[in-house]
């Protein structure tokens, strides 16, 4: 089966136990306004453009043949226009400074698999394994499934990495096939929830309690974003919520800038701004989790 993926990362320490392969599924039907893989949002093919990286040489332009780049070379001005861009790549091909890349394919369960075999002996030697994360990895169930199915039969271990708002279908789609799910909660305010992310958060609660139930493997992570979940009553929510319904885990992930450059690059408009919470409040989180 094919699906739409958008990176294969290896050697990663950041997405679960030991070193593991982090295989990115793109497409998400949520929008956080922070969410730091802009890039994964959509399904399809995009073309990004990292203007930090450019030198404004006009090549690119020189080689489109669909006239989807613009270029004034008595300015150095470029100009993008993405309905006529058919996604060809020569512009990326040709550029020098690898400043323009096309983001997203279609690949197959197999590939896949032949990707992430390669670091099995780090997985076996660390306790890692391969993690499917996104966009949302559970939007696309099936192809999901399919690599974790395989993963295991090659005697891999695996984790999900998810926001948990979608059908318990889906999630009962991979559930054989899961060791560990790494399981999102932002907040616990619905309104807040459906302000900053797109999406109420009923349906997440509601499968994180099911899954629980079930004594499957979970470690919850919480984005901590200022402004948004870092005030007493929201934080405190938080920790009063993890009490009560105690995961084997809670990881903290204070807001990084790392998706800014990503959305410039994909266009058009600055991304908004945020930042992290004091790390007095990150503390206090952490020591109030402690003990769960
Ligand atoms: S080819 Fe690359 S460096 Fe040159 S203008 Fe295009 S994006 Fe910029
Ligand atoms: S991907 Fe192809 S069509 Fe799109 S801007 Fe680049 S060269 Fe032009």
């Amino acid at each position: 089966m094919k699906g739409s993926v958008f990176d294969i990362q290896r050697a990663s320490y950041v997405d679960g136990p030991g070193i593991r392969t982090t295989v990115f599924l793109k497409g998400c039907h949520m929008n956080c306004a922070w969410c730091h893989n802009p890039e994964g949002k959509r399904r399809g093919t995009q073309r990004m453009h990292f203007e930090s990286k450019c030198l404004h040489c006009g090549k690119c332009a020189g080689v489109c043949r669909s006239g989807a780049i613009s270029f004034v070379p008595s300015s150095g001005a470029l100009g993008f226009s993405p309905g006529k861009c058919v996604l060809c790549g020569r512009c990326a091909l040709i550029c020098p400074q690898n400043a323009i890349s096309l983001c997203g394919y279609e690949t197959d369960s197999g590939e896949i698999l032949d990707e992430v075999k390669k670091d099995i002996g780090f997985y076996n030697d660390t306790g890692g394994g391969v993690t499917l994360s996104g966009g949302e990895c559970l939007d696309q169930p099936d192809f999901a499934a399919e690599i974790l199915e395989k993963c295991k039969k090659a005697g891999i271990s695996t984790a999900v990495d998810t926001a948990g708002d979608v059908p318990w279908e889906s999630i009962e789609t991979v559930l054989p096939y899961t060791d560990l799910f790494l399981y999102d909660i932002k907040c616990i305010t619905p309104p807040l929830h459906r302000k900053f992310t797109g999406v109420g958060n009923q349906r997440i609660m509601e499968n994180y309690r099911r899954l629980l139930s079930l004594g499957v493997g979970i470690t919850v992570r919480v984005p901590l974003i200022a402004g948004f979940n870092d005030g007493d009553a929201e934080s405190g929510k938080i920790t009063a919520f993890l009490r009560e319904n105690p995961p084997g885990r809670v990881e903290f992930l204070p807001y990084h800038a790392m998706g800014e450059n990503k959305y410039r690059a994909l266009g058009p408009g600055e991304p908004e701004k945020f930042s992290a919470p004091s790390q007095e409040v990150i503390g206090k989180l952490q020591a109030a989790v402690k003990s769960l």
